[in-house]
């Protein structure tokens, strides 16, 4: 016994290469690799630092109990066409789980055999748990979203006047999260407005009672709600020369602001936010809440035992002190 506590301290010492790498479809298909698996898809996948966060919960996992001793999370650049045959190689490879990001969460929506409840009006999935007869499917998104503005601004969605910019992927999961969750009132804005009235649509039945109204993004309307949650799902801030999606001074009263955008971690929105004198969170701890939840869903460790962990490794991979 003494002897297989040292192996797997060793190994705990030193990361396997396939941790760090960026694997690929002909990997996939030539994986041998004992011990269980984990892994996120993606196109591109090089700057994912989830990797990075999942080992670290798994190491911190490893050296309490032995069972998570031959854990592993790897990453795959996978195209959007040959999506459905990694999902395939992957479940009959027994890969635990699998994290999902652009392009793959919708895609994927339609090559699961259950879904979670919560996942359906979201139209994506960005976890899938191995079951017998094929891939089990949950959206851990609106938890992080949930998780993180509650620890970053102190603020529930659950009774809160939400303006939320932008009408993408993640706009939607975050619309379905405050309706579920039932927000006072839901307020969509969006640079498009053929996208806003698809998504306000699609919304429409989600939450009966709760008020839900869409408006563009350049002419806020004059009866938007004073003491408002501002949330970022817009990619508008990814590059520096981007202007904000929306001109805070043209809102009432703003109570907080949330940029789901997390590098760079000052965008032009939060810097807007932070001259005002508003309260205002970027995007990382969404990531970590969200990677800790689909961890919980493979591992049945409570999420919010591995998010610490995650944070740390996830503020480390991306430089940030
Ligand atoms: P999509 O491509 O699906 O949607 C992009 C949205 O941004 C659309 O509403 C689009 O508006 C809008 N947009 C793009 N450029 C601009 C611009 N210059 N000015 C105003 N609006 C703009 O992307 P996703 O929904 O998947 O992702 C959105 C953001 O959320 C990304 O930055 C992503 O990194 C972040 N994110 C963060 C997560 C986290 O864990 N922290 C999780 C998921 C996403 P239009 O319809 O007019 O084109």
């Amino acid at each position: 016994m003494p002897r297989r506590r040292s192996a797997v301290r060793l190994a705990l010492l030193k990361p396997h290469p396939a941790a760090s790498a960026v694997l690929t479809l002909a990997d996939l298909a030539a994986w041998s690799r004992p011990g269980t698996a984990l892994a996120v898809l993606g196109h591109p996948i090089k700057h994912s630092i989830s990797p990075a966060m999942h080992n670290a919960a798994l190491a911190a996992l490893a050296r309490a109990d032995a069972r998570f001793a031959d854990w592993h999370y790897v990453r795959f650049e996978i195209h959007p066409a040959d999506l459905p045959q990694a999902l395939d190689l992957l479940h009959a490879k027994k890969f635990r789980g699998v994290n999902l990001t652009v392009p793959h969460k919708i895609i994927a929506f339609d090559r699961v055999v259950a879904l979670d409840p919560a996942a359906r009006p979201v139209g994506a999935v960005n976890t899938l748990h191995w079951a017998e007869r094929g891939w089990h499917g949950f959206n851990t998104d609106g938890y992080g979203l949930a998780s993180a503005v509650r620890e970053t601004l102190g603020r529930d969605l659950a009774g809160t006047h939400v303006i939320l910019l932008g009408a993408g992927g993640a706009a939607r999961g975050a619309a379905v999260e405050c309706l579920q969750r039932r927000c006072a009132s839901l307020w969509i804005a969006n640079r498009t407005r053929a996208t806003l009235d698809t998504l306000l649509a699609a919304l429409a039945p989600v939450a009966p009672g709760v008020p839900l109204h869409g408006f563009a993004s350049a002419a806020p309307p004059p009866d938007l709600p004073s003491g408002a949650l501002v949330i970022n799902a817009t990619s508008a801030g990814l590059r520096p020369t981007d202007e904000p999606p929306v001109d805070l001074t043209a809102l009432p009263h703003v109570a907080a602001v949330f940029d789901m955008i997390y590098n760079p971690p000052q965008t032009p929105l939060l810097r807007q936010a932070y001259f005002l004198g508003q309260p205002h969170a970027h995007g990382l701890a969404m990531l970590v809440h969200q990677g800790a939840k689909s961890l919980e869903h493979w591992s049945g460790i409570p999420a919010a035992q591995t998010a610490p962990t995650m944070a740390v490794a996830a503020r480390a991979a991306l430089g940030l002190t």
